[in-house]
């Protein structure tokens, strides 16, 4: 049995907890280790229960408690040569640390296989992981990407469960504080995905056998989690799906998620 336990996800600190009872692996440091601690005793887990840790990419939402964290596991580190350069540069991993390129190549942590994707993002080498359980579970780990490539959608393809980024309404984006350089930015290629477009993927991925879904790393200046999951919902009931019967879909607020989601098992409305 796959479990995904999503622990923070915001433009403020993203961290996700996957495993098996064999142990798991996390994807993103961006909270401090004893937030993590804690956070994973809440919902059965410990520190140690961490195998390995994979990397999307070197921004401070995804890394800022990898240093820390690095200094108290043993574990390896996982992700581009782009990335594994950019976390040396910033002294964000301990010296001890096992760094190791995931690139062209999957990786079995305990009962969890990972294979990874390329992101189009601000940042030196993105990715976006899709992981398969020993009994054929299949989810996918998806933020930070300015646009649906064809290696994204491919990897998405299939999966029964799916992380995708909701990051912004473009309306609230539009009419918000933020200088225009950085809306340009966020709105562009290689910026973040909105909430249409991350409604538009999550119709294709239920048209292709995907049934549950977390909307993430929204932003707290730029979105709202009622808006991001509205939008989903819609877009769904429009193209026929009922949620809760055919289709689970959640979002996850910026901090404290506190629900463990079972990988491929349907969920029964009360
Ligand atoms: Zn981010
Ligand atoms: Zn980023």
């Amino acid at each position: 049995m796959m479990e995904c336990y999503n622990i923070a996800s915001s433009s403020k600190g993203n961290s996700t907890y996957f495993g098996t009872e064999a142990g798991g692996i996390l994807i993103d440091a961006g909270i401090g280790p004893r937030i993590l601690d804690t956070s994973l005793r809440a919902a059965g887990h410990r520190l140690s229960d961490i195998k390995a840790i994979f990397v999307t990419h070197e921004h401070n939402d995804h890394i800022s408690g990898l240093r820390k964290l690095t200094e108290r596991l043993d574990v390896p580190v996982y992700g581009s040569v782009g990335t594994l350069e950019a976390l040396i540069e910033k002294g964000a991993v301990s010296g001890e640390c096992e760094l190791l390129e995931i690139c062209r190549r999957t990786v079995t942590v305990g009962e969890l296989t990972v294979a990874c994707f390329p992101t189009s993002h601000d940042c030196a080498q993105g990715l976006g992981f899709r992981l398969t359980s020993a009994e054929g579970k299949t989810a996918a780990y998806c933020t930070d990407l300015g646009f649906i490539s064809t290696d994204v959608a491919s990897a998405l393809t299939g999966c029964d469960f799916v992380l995708l980024e909701s990051n912004y309404e473009q309306e609230m984006l539009q009419n918000g504080i933020y200088p225009f350089y950085l809306k340009r930015r966020i709105a562009g290629d290689r910026g973040h995905l909105s909430n249409a477009e991350a409604a538009r993927e999550v119709v294709r991925l239920a048209k292709s056998g995907t049934r549950q879904f977390l909307l993430g790393h929204l932003s707290e200046q730029n979105n709202l989690p009622q808006l991001a999951l509205a939008e989903s919902a819609d877009a769904l009931n429009k193209a026929g799906f009922r949620i809760g019967q055919d289709v689970s879909l959640w979002v996850a607020p910026p901090r404290g998620f506190g629900k463990s989601i079972t990988i491929g098992e349907a969920e029964v409305l009360a």
